[in-house]
């Protein structure tokens, strides 16, 4: 004999033992020899294994050879051994599946209630996984480990292929487990309920948006959801053409209330989450947004991008070059000299900073190091100078004019001795690369 057909009557042998204490359904019983075979489900399997045990059970010539092994195999509802019986009027009782307790035969009726969950979304590829009550998967182990199977497959995985394969026949989309657009968690209760859950990957939206209004703050304050706020300007239309459950917005950094962003305005990310629909006219949401905004905010260049993205812009605001405009009123007269001092003072410049006491409520307390590039500066009235000031990302630019009690060094008031007594600030460009 070779080993081919070696390994094949163990497989019979255990089959045959196994199944003396345990009634198994064609899935759970083929499931555990899952890597035989080519081309065949699991019920294929079982089904083939429990056809060649009833050969042994039964011929014409002599009749029923081994009636316990016909019993078993009729308990477990395979029909020629039922039918056998019958014929020979020995009654058995057919027995729930001891592994999947009918669950196996429910895998059509699961997958039409999951497809119909998934009816009202709009995706190309997915990803199914399941939960089984812990008993189950824990007397499959049980069995491995009593008949020494090492060819066995999980219940979770064959229910989550055969989802699978309904899906892809029926809805002709792709398993894809790398980059799934949806996930499909099929819950199993202990008493045999099945809920679907379903959750669609998000989509991340990038563009850039300027802001033209004062006052207005980037995201809206706690707890205030009606509050008008650059993210819901932004993000709401966006929610609303996706069907979606939410979004988180992500920005290159963020201005003060009271500050302006011009020039190409800053990158933002949109993170939409649970979206129904993922194809979306991106050049009209656009237009939505600004239509809404009313002047407050202008966003440009919509596109779609990955979740990698996210991470980069969160690094622009640490480490892109920004340049700003300040409009400067001090306390006293402020001459053509004090415009030149800071033009001097303040050329490829590290500026320690501690956090400024006005955010110290939300930010830790520590030193940063920045760097200021260059200050162009102009006497535009008797006590007022504009300043351009190109430097470092996250540099807090206020706190670098009027020196925060000290807390910022060096600072353009102490240099000149003056003090500060009104900041109008925008931030005019934001440069994309890090
Ligand atoms: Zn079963």
């Amino acid at each position: 004999m070779n080993s081919t057909s070696e390994d094949f009557n163990e497989v019979l042998s255990k089959s045959k033992k196994i199944l003396e204490r345990y009634a198994l359904c064609d899935s759970c019983l083929g499931r555990l020899f899952a890597n035989l075979g080519y081309g065949l489900s699991n019920a294929d399997r079982g089904r083939a294994i429990k056809t060649l045990l009833l050969l042994k059970a039964y011929n014409s010539l002599h009749g029923i050879t081994d009636e316990n092994l016909a019993k078993n195999l009729a308990r477990t509802g395979f029909k020629p051994a039922l039918t056998l019986l019958q014929a020979k009027e020995i009654s058995v009782k057919i027995d729930a599946c001891h592994l999947c307790r009918g669950l196996m035969e429910r895998i059509e009726e699961i997958a039409e209630k999951t497809i119909n969950a998934l009816k009202d979304y709009e995706f190309d590829t997915f990803l199914v996984g399941a939960t089984v009550p812990q008993h189950l998967a824990e007397e499959e182990e049980e069995i491995w480990r009593q008949y020494k199977i090492n060819t066995g497959e999980m219940i979770k995985s064959e229910l989550t292929r055969e989802i699978g394969k309904q899906i892809e026949k029926q809805m002709h989309k792709k398993y894809d487990p790398q980059k799934p657009d949806i996930t499909i968690i099929i819950y199993l209760g202990d008493t045999g309920e099945v809920s679907i859950h379903v959750n669609p990957s998000p989509i991340f939206i990038y563009g850039k948006y300027q802001k033209l209004k004062r006052g207005i703050p980037q995201t809206p304050f706690k707890d205030d959801n009606t509050q008008i706020s650059i993210q819901t300007l932004i993000a709401d239309p966006i929610v609303r053409a996706a069907e979606a459950r939410g979004a988180k917005f992500h920005a290159a950094g963020r201005e003060d209330v009271d500050v302006l962003t011009l020039g190409s305005g800053r990158p933002f990310i949109v993170e939409v989450q649970g979206p129904r629909k993922r194809t979306l006219n991106l050049k009209e949401i656009e237009e939505e947004i600004n239509k809404n905004a009313r002047g407050i905010i202008e966003v440009h260049g919509l596109k779609y991008v990955s979740r990698s993205m996210v991470a980069k812009i969160k690094a622009l605001a640490e480490f892109a070059k920004k340049t700003y405009k300040a409009t400067v009123e001090f306390e006293e007269e402020v001459t053509d000299e004090d415009a030149k001092k800071i033009e001097e003072n303040f050329r490829n410049i590290e500026i320690k900073q501690r956090t400024p006491i006005r955010v110290l409520h939300r930010r830790v307390d520590k030193v940063r190091t920045k760097i200021v590039y260059w200050i162009k500066a102009e006497k535009t009235g008797p006590q007022r100078l504009t300043l351009t000031i190109k430097c470092q990302g996250g540099l807090y630019v206020k706190e670098l004019i009027h020196g925060d009690q000290g807390r910022t060094k060096p600072n353009i008031s102490e240099l000149i001795g003056k003090k500060v007594k009104r900041i109008i600030l925008d931030v005019v460009d934001i440069e994309e690369k890090t």
